[in-house]
């Protein structure tokens, strides 16, 4: 008898851990409050519905590979060349394209840490070597990350505001920061959050990236305008790095239905930016009750709210879970909660008092 053989995959995945997406918790009572994925409260808008159910008649045709319509009205909206656009099955579907067109074996990324769990999972999906350049402050520490440019590295994340700390970098060090890069490597700023942010010394990548031959900018349609479902992000970058990364697009994508929900929210914008304004509303409200209920919390500039809770995390969770409130922990280091609606935030801050409560 001959050894039994089974299919050979790639040695990467014997230890790959795949991305966990945010979870849904149920109180006894049945109440579900999902706090974990940074996603908008509000449903889509009567008009963005409207689109999506006529775009359902057409879907036994293939959609628009090269996502035209849509990147005209991302242009027009940016005022930004349609060649510097490229789409993608949300912004990390364009980090998968970006990783795949600079990953080779010896390759390195550095990113800060902790920050968007993509970036690890997608890093070694591509055969590239993560460095991690720690926090300071729960901020990234941009000299640092800059000492850890090699002439092995190819890119260079900077998530702004950070996921999942909520904090943010400011023009000043960022340029600074973007001075020290080499050109040869790409800095691809990840804006994910950029409409929630109100401190006005955080730049628009969007103003910068036209001074820098590797900047390139991440944007979704997944936060402020609601389309987490559908699956949208692009890249706003110099050409030759859009007419690269547009290679690595996997055919058909960006489905017909969210491309033109996309298309729909920019003509909705006015509307989706006031539902961000009582986000911002109501992080600011979350913020102060936190932090009179004893919290330390660092600034919030995106639609989340970071618990540094150590030890403590898993316990927290645990307490939230069981009042229904789906938080995402991030065991020894601290808790992240999206803001919600007006209800959802006070059943969190209902569990962040008596945990604290119960602590003291
Ligand atoms: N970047 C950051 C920093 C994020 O937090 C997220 C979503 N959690 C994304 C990108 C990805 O968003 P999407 O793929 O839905 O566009």
């Amino acid at each position: 008898m001959s050894e039994q053989r089974s299919p050979r995959f790639r040695s990467v995945l014997d230890e790959y851990v795949a991305y966990r997406p945010g979870k849904v918790a149920r109180s006894p009572e049945g109440r579900s409050y999902k706090l974990s994925s940074n996603e908008s409260p509000y449903g889509p808008l009567p008009s963005v519905r409207e689109v999506i159910a006529d775009a359902g008649g057409l879907v036994n045709r293939y959609p628009d590979n090269g996502c035209t319509a849509l990147i005209q009205a991302i242009a027009t909206r940016f005022g930004v060349p349609e060649a510097h656009i490229a789409v993608g099955c949300g912004s990390v579907g364009v980090t998968q394209m970006l990783l795949e067109s600079i990953g080779e074996p010896g390759v390195e990324v550095v990113y800060a840490w902790r920050s968007f769990e993509a970036y690890p999972t997608l890093a070694d999906l591509s055969g590239v070597t993560s460095v991690r350049v720690p926090l300071t402050d729960e901020t990234h520490d941009l000299a640092k990350m800059a000492d850890a440019v090699s002439d092995r590295t190819r890119l260079v994340f900077v998530c702004n505001p950070n996921n999942p700390t909520g904090t943010v970098v400011h023009r000043r060090e960022l340029e600074a920061f973007f001075d020290r890069v080499p050109e040869d490597c790409l800095i691809v700023l990840d804006e994910a959050y950029t409409e929630y942010v109100r401190d006005p010394e955080v730049p628009n990548g969007l103003d910068l990236y036209a001074d820098r031959p590797n900047l390139a900018i991440l944007r979704t349609f997944s936060k402020a305008y609601g389309l987490a479902g559908l699956r949208v992000g692009f890249m706003v970058a110099p050409e030759p790095i859009a007419a690269q990364v547009r290679k690595t697009y996997l055919p058909f994508t960006v489905s017909s239905v969210a491309q033109a929900a996309a298309i729909a929210s920019l003509q909705a914008e006015s509307e989706l930016l006031d539902r961000v304004e009582s986000t911002v509303k109501e992080r600011g409200r979350v913020y102060d009750a936190l932090v009179a209920q004893g919290w330390t919390v660092p600034p919030a500039e995106a639609n989340f709210v970071w618990l540094r809770l150590g030890e403590d995390t898993m316990a927290f969770s645990a307490a939230c879970d069981a009042a229904g409130v789906s938080v995402r922990p991030f065991a020894g280091e601290g808790a992240r909660v999206s803001i919600g609606s007006p209800e959802e935030n006070d059943a969190f801050l209902a569990v962040a008092e008596a945990y604290r409560a119960a602590r003291e």
